[in-house]
């Protein structure tokens, strides 16, 4: 049968690997390292943990990825049992001793039967054969050339600019209201399209204070960010001038506040719709360098927010990400060029156990392509459906932002009390309902 190339030996491409050649199918694993080195990766094991050690929650109940660990553990994942043999005491997360982890994962793969690996950096996508490009946020500066040839300079991005992302059922609407600036647009729908959270000139001036108070992280060495226009974090915004976020983002023009017509606002903030389901919304403009603690603190002072639960919070990072929802096909094919799929985080989703994840569905699915078998379609249901159709499909094209696995994903589950109150069993109910479809996902391959 023909071979599978996989690009990267990171999170992704490792469990690509590992999956493909449990199925019998042939690898070739292609490693850069140690040849060309990123600036964050420190050894030539396959499977290294850049940054924190953490897989995060491991609660499969009540917690988006511990339930992604829980479906990685059914489909075998080569990534999960390494995680389980070097584990560490962390609570209710999944920790893990990294380096001995890395070093299970690389003589797993190196000692197996169907793989064989080839230390050298991949520079162009290839027209013939079948490939997996798993080569992560910091893909090489060569094949992110080749790439933006492929499918246009404005579809893959270097840095991520991510505004914090709020659960739609947690914003209080008796101070926010649905409308779109000059209430723009052909349809109601388009006229309402976005959030607004008024504010006073007293919650202005303590939100700036704020604002510049707060804790910030500095980029990584290597990082450099060379900020573009857009894509300023909001504190840097406010260093300029106490008025300058006022005239940005927070601008009050083209509103009228329903609750309170005869006030103008001060300022107002604005979220946009973020799914297509309508669960989550983004904060416009909002993109931060905070750290997570500040984020969460300072954006409870908007009003309208002060109860929020957020899916994500800001950043801005070195990452190689593709516009996945016009590129990618629900195979995770290039739809320009079908022999090449991408998996991991350079397909937009964020974190170890995402990009593992999405690498395990990249994988199957090409092992599946070369051995012509059927693969199930991946039920919507399960956290790996959740993603990839978020991906995919489901995310909105034009503001397309790197996701991690979280509940404003799912599809609501019909019958069960919405708001803060039902949240215990409406995500046990999502979980259930997941590992269900999931299991039979599993037994029907
Ligand atoms: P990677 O694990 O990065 O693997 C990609 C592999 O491809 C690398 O081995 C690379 O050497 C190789 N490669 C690249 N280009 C080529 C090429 N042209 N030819 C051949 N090989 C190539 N996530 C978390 O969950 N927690 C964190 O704390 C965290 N911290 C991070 C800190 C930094 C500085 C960065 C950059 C990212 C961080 N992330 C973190 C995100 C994390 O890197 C990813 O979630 C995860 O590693 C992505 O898996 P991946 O397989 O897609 O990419």
């Amino acid at each position: 049968t023909e071979k599978l190339h996989i690009v990267g030996g990171g999170m992704a491409g490792s469990e690509a690997a590992w999956q493909a050649a449990e199925k019998g199918v042939h690898v070739v694993l292609h490693e850069m390292r140690p040849k060309v080195k990123t600036f964050a990766h420190r050894t030539e094991m396959f499977g290294e943990m850049v940054c924190s050690n953490s897989f995060r929650s491991d609660d499969d109940e009540q917690n988006a990825v511990g339930l992604l660990h829980w479906e990685m553990r059914a489909a075998d994942s080569l990534i999960m049992t390494s995680a389980n043999t070097h584990r560490l005491p962390a609570g209710g997360a999944l920790a893990v001793d990294r380096d001995p982890f890395a070093e299970t994962i690389t003589q797993k793969l190196k000692s197996h039967p169907n793989v064989e690996v080839s230390y050298e950096e991949v520079t162009e996508l290839p027209d013939q054969g079948q490939w997996i490009f798993a080569t992560g946020p910091l893909t090489s500066e060569a094949l992110g050339a080749a790439i933006q040839k492929e499918t246009g300079a404005d579809r893959l991005a270097f840095f991520d600019a991510i505004a914090p992302i709020v659960y739609a059922e947690s914003i209080d609407m008796s101070v926010a209201w649905m409308q779109s600036r000059y209430d723009k647009g052909e349809t109601e729908e388009e006229r309402k399209a976005y959030l607004n959270c008024p504010m006073t000139k007293d919650q202005y001036e303590a939100f700036i204070d704020a604002l510049l108070a707060a804790d910030k992280t500095e980029f990584h060495d290597g990082e450099t960010a060379g900020y573009f226009d857009g894509c300023l974090p909001i504190e840097v915004m406010a260093e300029r001038g106490r008025e300058t976020l006022r005239h940005g983002p927070m601008k009050p023009v083209g509103l009228t506040n329903p609750h309170k017509p005869e006030e103008k606002a001060y300022a107002v903030v604005q979220l946009r719709r973020d799914n297509a389901l309508g669960t989550l919304f983004n904060i416009v403009g909002f993109q931060t360098k905070m750290k997570y603690g500040a984020q969460t603190a300072v954006f409870k002072m908007i009003p309208g927010l002060e109860d929020a639960f957020f899916a994500r919070l800001g950043g801005i990072h070195r990452n190689t990400f593709l516009n996945s929802p016009t590129l990618l096909d629900d195979q995770m094919r290039l739809k320009s060029k079908p022999n090449i799929r991408f998996a991991g985080q350079v397909t937009g989703v964020e974190g170890y156990v995402e990009s593992a994840s999405m690498g395990l569905l990249a994988g199957r699915m090409a092992a599946a392509e070369i051995l012509g078998a059927e693969l199930p379609v991946v039920p919507q249901d399960s956290a790996h459906g959740a993603l990839i159709h978020h991906i995919t499909g489901g995310a909105e094209a034009k503001t397309f932002q790197p996701m991690n696995v979280n509940f404003g994903l799912f599809r609501p589950v019909d019958g069960l009390k919405g708001g803060r109150r039902g949240r215990k069993d409406r995500y046990k109910a999502y979980t259930d309902r997941a590992k269900s479809v999931w299991s039979e996902w599993l037994s029907g391959q």
